[in-house]
């Protein structure tokens, strides 16, 4: 039997998926089940930014403590006793303490590249320099950086830049979020630096968002992007951002194949699949093997998700 053509062409772009840092937390969180097993067991905020990961973590008796709009510091009220995990975003010094103090064992998964962060702006802090971070508002990461560093000035658009009023007699350090846009920083860089040339320049965007990005961009001639990953995940976003940013005229984000719809695609398209770097392995090749066979004008039903798969 000839075997018919498949009705969408696929392409499969790499890097894409787990980073460094979210394999860390994920592995932090494992080995502390492991080794407490009767432990109660507590997440500070999503460990990292998906919603399977948490109902996975659940599935291990480990609670995620994150009710929209509150700050780690409100969260930190819900949790009284036994371990406390803190997410690969980084947290504040001040909330370690707090919870140190409420008697908490903390255990800290936060990413290296996010220490790296906190780190330049500590030292260029003690030089005396004014910074400036760029970074998304409410997320965790540009909250802890408020936190231990008061004094930084937030810049989350372009439009921020008109009411920056720095000393321009003092040193100037610009730095930023890790998981920004590589093409949008690149612009708002430019502007501060037009109102203050002086200014030193130290780009934070981690390599796993960035060579995550630039896959998308090395891309030629895709009908459709397909981004799988939370829709509260910040590199998630950025990189739906650079496909749009790349001109790609259908850029769809998924969190899984669950909310996957078929009628945005059309017959010989060539669609590209990626994924945040918070986004399980096994979520993104469940949208990739789905629509490598698809027929679109009689689509197969969708196969179901299994938890115990998405933390592996
Ligand atoms: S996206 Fe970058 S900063 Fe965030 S956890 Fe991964 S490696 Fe670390």
């Amino acid at each position: 039997m000839i075997k018919k053509k498949a009705d969408l062409e696929i392409i499969d772009i790499k890097p894409r998926g787990y980073c460094k840092g979210v394999v860390r937390a994920l592995r932090i969180v494992k080995r502390t089940r492991e080794e407490n097993p009767e432990a109660t067991i507590n997440i500070l905020g999503k460990v990292v930014h998906n919603r399977y990961i948490m109902e996975a973590l659940n599935y291990y008796r480990i609670k995620t403590i994150d009710i929209p709009g509150l700050t780690r510091e409100e969260l930190l009220q819900y949790v009284d006793q036994g371990i406390l995990i803190l997410s690969a975003h980084g947290t504040a010094k001040k909330i370690i303490e707090i919870a140190k103090g409420k008697g908490l064992t903390v255990i800290d998964a936060v990413c290296n590249d996010v220490v790296s962060t906190h780190d330049i702006i500590g030292q260029a802090s003690a030089q005396n320099k004014q910074i400036v971070f760029i970074g998304k508002n409410y997320h965790p990461e540009t909250e802890a950086i408020l936190q231990n560093f008061p004094l930084v000035h937030l810049i989350t658009q372009e439009s921020d830049i008109e009411s920056l009023n720095l000393d321009s007699a003092r040193n100037i350090l610009i730095t930023n979020q890790t998981t920004l846009s590589i093409l949008e920083i690149q612009s708002i860089i430019q502007a501060i630096l037009e109102k203050y040339p002086q200014a030193e320049v130290n780009n934070e965007i981690c390599g796993a968002t960035r060579v995550r990005q630039e896959a998308i961009i090395k891309q030629a001639d895709l009908d459709a992007l397909i981004v799988v990953g939370d829709p509260n995940s910040n590199n998630t976003a950025m990189l739906a951002q650079i496909g749009l940013e790349h001109g790609i005229e259908h850029v769809v984000r998924v969190e899984s194949i669950e909310d996957l719809t078929l009628k945005e695609f059309k017959q010989g398209w060539r669609v590209g699949i990626t994924s945040g770097a918070s986004t399980p392995t096994y979520l993104t090749k469940m949208v990739s093997h789905y629509l490598k066979e698809v027929d679109l004008r009689n689509p197969q039903r969708k196969p179901k998700i299994d938890l115990t798969k998405i933390l592996e």
